[in-house]
């Protein structure tokens, strides 16, 4: 990996998904990232090592894509698909390189839709040193000899990493030995893989892990998020048991240059807007991405987690246990009255409510 830093430490990170799981990544930490973690002013010393130190992003491009999934969580998110202009993208990416920004993941609609933009960006990401990330649906992995002539070509860029989307949605559209074939041309090419199995855990998804697991393929199974289209998707009814639910928050760079705190279900919390932090139309990279880091209540989030959270504005245990993670949030963060209680308490009392 690609990763300039001062201290020389070798120090372990998870790099959270956009829509998506936790792939560890060894990086070099650089000394300007621990001083901006340590010297927030707006953090008590518990809550200061949240092992959120390195600056990655979640890019939207452009939310335009090839294939209608019944689940995506992208949809929705604005009325019309949205592209950036690839002048403004590589600004912007010369701006987050400025502003420590170690990794950016390609995600939003189908990245490879602007293949000759994206092998642009990511060639300007490894002269910058930043990691990359491209989430894709693999329905360009026609044949193994088109998946191996993709790769090539993003090796030669410098991605560093691609992320296979798979479920019984997205194989209503792509065949799932497609999936296989841009796995294969990623070994062959040298590129890190892995696949994203978004389930919500049903039978009807059995068949499709039994294949990856025939397959011996690397996958990682990730709960389906009940926003966008998804949203009025019938859940099963769900007792967990009391996890924390911390998250570590990845913000998301929209194509209409607003930037999210969070790079999942956030952008959907129009009610009250909790995780927009801004336009890069009026403030910087370094400006919205601070802002993220500063705000009491995302680290709360980050770091006690949102099912404490919801305990401490007085939701029942046996209610609390019935939440999926996004939801919960969502009940907490996306009602204007819950949310005024919090902004009080982060002031207040709220960061004692810990064990
Ligand atoms: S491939 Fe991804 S972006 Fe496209 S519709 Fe499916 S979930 Fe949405
Ligand atoms: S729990 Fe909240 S902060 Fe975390 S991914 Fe879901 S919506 Fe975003």
């Amino acid at each position: 990996m690609r990763m300039g830093g001062v201290l020389d430490i070798n120090y372990r990170v998870f790099w959270p998904c956009e829509f998506f799981s936790q792939i560890p990544l060894t990086i070099l930490l650089s000394t300007a990232a621990i001083a901006r973690t340590l010297l927030s002013p707006d953090l008590p010393k518990k809550h200061v090592t949240n092992g959120n130190l390195m600056r990655k992003i979640a890019f939207g491009y452009s939310t335009r894509c090839n294939i209608r999934c019944s689940h995506c969580v992208a949809a929705g998110e604005t009325p019309l698909a949205q592209k950036m202009e690839l002048a403004r993208a590589r600004d912007i990416i010369r701006e987050m390189a400025v502003a420590e920004v170690k990794g950016i993941s390609f995600t939003a609609g189908e990245p490879f839709i602007s293949f000759e933009d994206l092998l642009e960006l990511i060639d300007l990401c490894s002269e910058k040193k930043i990691y990359t990330r491209v989430v894709t649906n693999s329905s360009w992995a026609k044949t193994p000899e088109q998946a191996r002539e993709k790769m090539h070509l993003l090796k030669q860029s410098g991605l560093c990493q691609l992320r296979l989307s798979y479920s019984r949605w997205h194989q209503q559209h792509v065949p799932k030995q497609q999936v296989l074939y841009a796995t294969e041309a990623c070994q062959e090419a040298g590129v890190d893989s892995f696949i994203s199995f978004v389930t919500d855990f049903s039978e009807l998804d059995e068949p499709f892990e039994q294949y990856l697991r025939d397959n011996n393929v690397k996958f990682f199974p990730e709960p389906v998020i009940y926003a966008g289209r998804a949203e009025n998707f019938i859940q099963q009814p769900l007792f967990t048991d009391y996890q924390d639910n911390c998250c570590q928050m990845n913000p998301y760079l929209a194509p209409d240059l607003t930037m999210y705190a969070c790079c999942d279900a956030g952008s959907h919390f129009s009610s009250t807007n909790f995780f927009r932090l801004g336009s890069l139309n009026d403030w910087s990279v370094d400006q919205l991405l601070t802002r993220s880091e500063n705000n009491i209540l995302y680290n709360c989030i980050r770091t006690m987690g949102i099912t404490p959270i919801a305990s401490y504005v007085g939701m029942k245990s046996r209610d609390i246990v019935t939440y999926r993670k996004c939801s919960l949030c969502k009940k907490l963060f996306n009602d204007p009255e819950t949310l005024s209680i919090l902004q009080k308490a982060a002031a207040g009392n709220l960061l004692q409510w810990h064990r």
